[in-house]
């Protein structure tokens, strides 16, 4: 051990995992390149990396612009990862902010080296700034209002990080100037409990945010294999899952399920190709999607068949909504469609009470879509005795 730590001294073991974690956020990034924040993060990793090396190497040799460059890389680094955070749940420090932080504390390390030498004075700026700069932005993270498990865990794990550089620089070094020369400061039991510190909340920090990266990553593969390509809304698959998962969670309330098919699709697509086929799906998905509340349930669960998983509705209100949707698609133009022609849908309506499944609804819903398409289609049935009452046909084209 002895004989190791004279070619590899123990401080380098965190800007060691530093770089690791770096390697880290790239590998997060491949998963989901939409994303750029990772490679921030990533970048910060690196520059703590560099900040802690250059320290640690005494790299430049020179005390001045030794003590400048690895202020420069550290507080670079705080400002990045901070901002990247922050990026990453729609929110940012503002550039004003990052230009104060920096100026600030470069030129307070920098007038407490070259103006009035004071190596306590120094060790305050970086740490209580940094300390700062994180609490704001654990702040600023807090009001997001995520409801995310792992966006209050980050929180959390960035108010600690942000907190503890107070109590640990007061107790470690309190208020007498420490041994300003590199050697006594490396031995010193502020530089001690400086690289402990960083290793333990700053690692578990970073596990954290890469923990968050990894989510985000998988929720955006998660997107996209539950979306329907065409039209932007759930997929079958998506559909399903969303829709029981609600419906597992919101045990005592009914929904009501709606199943809608384009009418005479088949010649649609026969008649004006299949790519104007494609625009009436997507304006059609498109209709759909604009018609719902954020937590009713939209998927394109077959060809040109669609589902509506709407909560806290009842069956009126769900055949008010059909309707419209109805008359909605009806007047939509299309340059291929001639004057007069119109596009109408199908609709089939079934209450989903407590206790039932979705198969059970499904097939309520269907038998009711059916019984639309027979009752001369461009309609809305949401009962099953199919009585010209519950048939929604007023302003029927033929
Ligand atoms: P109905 O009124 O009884 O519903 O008749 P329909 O012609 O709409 O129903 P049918 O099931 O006979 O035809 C559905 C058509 O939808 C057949 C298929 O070619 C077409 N289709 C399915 N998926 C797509 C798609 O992604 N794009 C296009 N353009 N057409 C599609
Ligand atoms: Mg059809
Ligand atoms: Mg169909």
């Amino acid at each position: 051990m002895e004989r190791l730590s004279l070619w590899i001294p123990t401080e380098l073991v965190t800007p060691g995992i530093m770089v690791v974690f770096a390697a880290g956020f790239v590998w997060a990034w491949t998963v989901d390149r939409s994303r750029t924040y990772p490679l921030f993060l990533a970048g910060a990793c690196l520059l703590f990396s560099a900040g802690i090396s250059s320290q640690v190497l005494h790299i430049p040799r020179a005390l001045g612009p030794g003590t400048l460059i690895s202020g420069a890389l550290y507080t670079l680094a705080v400002l990045i990862a901070c901002e990247a955070i922050l990026r990453r749940s729609g929110a940012t420090l503002g550039w004003r902010l990052h230009a104060i932080s920096f100026l600030g504390i470069m030129l307070l390390l920098w007038y407490f080296f070259y103006v009035e030498r004071n190596l306590l004075a120094r060790v305050y700026t970086q740490n209580f700034g940094y300390g700062l700069v994180l609490l704001v932005t654990a702040i600023v993270m807090g009001r997001t209002r995520s409801r995310r498990t792992i966006d209050r865990v980050l929180v959390w794990s960035l108010l600690l990080f942000a907190v503890h550089f107070f109590p640990r620089t007061l107790f470690t070094i309190g208020f007498s100037a420490p041994q300003s020369s590199p050697e006594a400061f490396g031995a010193s039991a502020f530089w001690k409990m400086l690289q402990l510190s960083l290793g333990v909340f700053g690692a578990g920090l970073a596990l954290t945010v890469l923990a968050a990266t990894l989510t985000d990553a998988m929720d955006g593969l998660r997107d996209e294999r539950d979306k329907d390509g065409l039209t932007g809304v759930l997929n079958r698959r998506g559909f399903e899952e969303r829709t029981s998962r609600l419906r597992g969670r919101r045990r005592t309330d009914d929904g009501v399920l709606i199943l809608c098919d384009l009418d005479r699709f088949k010649q649609i697509n026969d008649t004006y190709g299949h790519s104007a086929g494609d625009a009436v799906l997507k304006a059609f998905g498109f209709i759909l999607q604009g018609a719902v509340r954020e937590h009713d349930i939209v998927g394109r669960i077959g060809g040109e068949e669609f589902a509506l998983l709407l909560s806290d509705t009842d069956i009126f209100g769900a055949r008010e909504l059909s309707s419209r949707l109805r008359q909605e698609i009806k007047k939509a133009r299309f340059a291929f469609l001639p004057e007069g022609r119109h596009i109408t849908a199908s609709f089939g309506i079934a209450e989903w009470h407590r206790g039932s499944s979705y198969r059970d609804a499904f097939s309520v819903a269907d038998r009711r879509l059916y019984a639309a398409k027979r009752s001369g289609r461009d309609s809305v049935v949401a009962t099953d005795d199919g009585a010209g009452a519950e048939i929604d046909r007023a302003d029927r084209v033929g």
